[in-house]
């Protein structure tokens, strides 16, 4: 909602210990994408309110650590209810701050909410193994604990997703969490901590600090975390993983992207043009999922390259929640342009423009872009090496399925890629040799499902383990392994030799 220049804005609070709380000091502007209007403010918390927050997180944890699975998932599902209830006002919160469409967004926010669906069933996920008779009436079994107050640092573009990829995990095996959202979209985390208070979670066990680098250091090098899951950039995410690394803190870190999907001549055309449409330009192609780079393979490559304008042209570009649009704007000012930037060097650099996003008929006030499609692009080029995360598709050409997949592999980034064939046998090679975490078959996006974990390999990941899914339990837990004896009888006692087992 936009308000008019004179009317005092709005700030949004951070969540400590239950309740918003407004504090004074450095704060940032939130802008509305579609019309380019600052609509609220937001603090920029400094190390003694993260100290703050971190404090409300440890005061609460023993009692929440102590609460039974079975309760803590009992608030986990009225927090899913709510979530449900919720849904088209946390999509709408969405469009307002990121700018992608309103359909988007409650799509979106569906995925996150099925991670809430998959950590109701925490009881049954925490469960330990028993081994009876590991040695002679000597039993071990093992189980598992929560590791702590949690942290967890997100990316501006999935402003709901993203954080229930994290906090219901966390805080459903029994840890308490600070959540630090990006200070682009931070009003959603807000809402979804008033709604998990409503289901009936605790003060203290899910809190919620706002800030740019300052929060973020602050929460990397304050003793009481535990551990830390961060989902962003690249860059960002290795200095994420090397800080935890050296204080000695629990880490997984999600990086940026740069998506291929391989067209092969046996492919049809038509639907993976179409399916290339929606992945490259959905959502402004801020997605780390987005197909960023077309491999085309043989004789593939000119009838798709026509395909993708006509389609990339027909793109209805506007605000978010205008019903029929299909792209809304870029998340800032400063985004457009560094995007627009990249354009201006692909041209330089000697790639044939087949559509120029700058060019194309976009709203005045705002941050849009139009979509943009590169071909005969080279993997020497910038628009190739760099994450654009905008409405910018390059195409290269192979010869062969073998030179595709060489070269998907060779490059750093490898979250995520598709091949689109009809030949079994092409894509079982591809989904054995391809060296990327998620693989889509004739799918552009392989979109998260909350009960298979989430995470890329290479520059796409730093840390062992992924999000959501069976991962994150064995992130946000300990394990324990404790082994007992209770002698029958007339056993008699060890003797001074370590045992054999068995
Ligand atoms: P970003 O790295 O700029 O910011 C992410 C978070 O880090 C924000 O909360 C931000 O406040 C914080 N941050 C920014 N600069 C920092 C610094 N110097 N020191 C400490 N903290 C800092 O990312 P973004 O622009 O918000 O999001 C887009 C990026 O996220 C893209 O690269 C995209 O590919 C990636 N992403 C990856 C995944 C994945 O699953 N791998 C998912 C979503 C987004």
């Amino acid at each position: 909602m936009n308000k008019p220049a004179d009317l005092k804005l709005e700030t949004v609070p951070v969540w400590i210990n239950g309740k918003p709380l407004a504090p004074a000091g450095r704060s940032g502007e939130v802008f509305n994408p579609a019309t380019g209007q600052v609509t609220r403010r937001v603090p920029f918390c400094d190390a003694s309110l993260v100290d703050k927050a971190v404090k409300a997180a440890a005061a609460a944890l023993p009692a929440w650590r102590d609460t039974p699975p079975l309760r803590r998932a009992r608030v986990l599902q009225n927090f899913l209810e709510l979530l449900k209830k919720n849904q088209r006002a946390l999509g709408t919160i969405v469009t307002q701050e990121h700018g992608k469409t309103l359909p988007d967004a409650m799509g979106s926010v569906q995925r996150g909410i099925e991670v809430v669906e998959f950590a109701c069933g925490i009881p049954h996920l925490l469960k330990g193994e028993y081994a009876e008779n590991a040695g002679t009436q000597v039993d071990t079994h093992s189980l598992r604990q929560p590791v702590g107050v949690c942290a967890g640092i997100t990316p501006f573009n999935f402003p709901v997703m993203v954080p229930l990829w994290m906090f219901p995990m966390a805080i459903a095996c029994g840890n308490t969490f600070v959540l630090k959202p990006s200070e682009k979209v931070p009003s959603a985390s807000i809402r979804m901590a008033e709604l998990f208070k409503e289901a009936g979670l605790p003060d203290g066990v899910f809190n919620v600090v706002h800030g740019d680098k300052e929060a973020v250091d602050a929460l990397l090098l304050h003793e009481g975390i535990s551990a830390v899951s961060f989902v962003g950039s690249t860059p960002i995410a290795k200095y994420i993983y090397e800080t935890c690394a050296k204080t000695g803190k629990r880490v997984q870190a999600l990086g940026g992207a740069k998506n291929h999907a391989v067209v092969l001549p046996d492919a049809d055309l038509e639907f993976a043009a179409d399916a290339l449409t929606g992945a490259a330009y959905g959502s402004a192609g801020e997605r780390c999922m987005a197909i960023s780079a077309v491999v085309a393979v043989g004789a593939a490559g000119d009838p798709l390259v026509n395909l993708l304008e006509r389609k990339a042209k027909a793109i209805k570009v506007g605000a978010g929640h205008t019903e029929g649009v299909d792209m809304g704007p870029l998340v800032t000012g400063p985004h457009r342009e560094k995007v627009a930037g990249h354009i201006e060097a692909g041209v330089k650099e000697g790639a044939k423009l087949v559509v120029d996003g700058r060019a194309s008929s976009v709203p005045k006030q705002g941050f849009f872009l139009g979509t943009t499609l590169f071909d005969h692009v080279t993997p020497e080029m910038s628009i190739y090496r760099d994450e654009i995360f905008g409405p910018v598709l390059v195409v290269l050409r192979a010869s062969t399925l073998e030179e595709a997949i060489a070269l998907v592999n060779r490059n750093p980034y490898a979250n995520g890629t598709a091949i689109f064939t009809e030949s079994g046998g092409a894509a079982r090679r591809f989904g054995n040799e391809i060296q990327v975490g998620m693989v889509g078959i004739n799918v552009p996006i392989p979109v998260p499902v909350a009960y298979f974990s989430f995470g890329g390999w290479k520059n796409s990941l730093f840390g062992d383990l992924h999000v959501h899914g069976v991962e994150a339990v064995k992130f946000y837990t300990r394990t324990k392994v404790i082994t007992t004896r209770w002698p029958h009888q007339d056993t008699p006692a060890p003797g001074f030799n370590m045992p054999t087992l068995g």
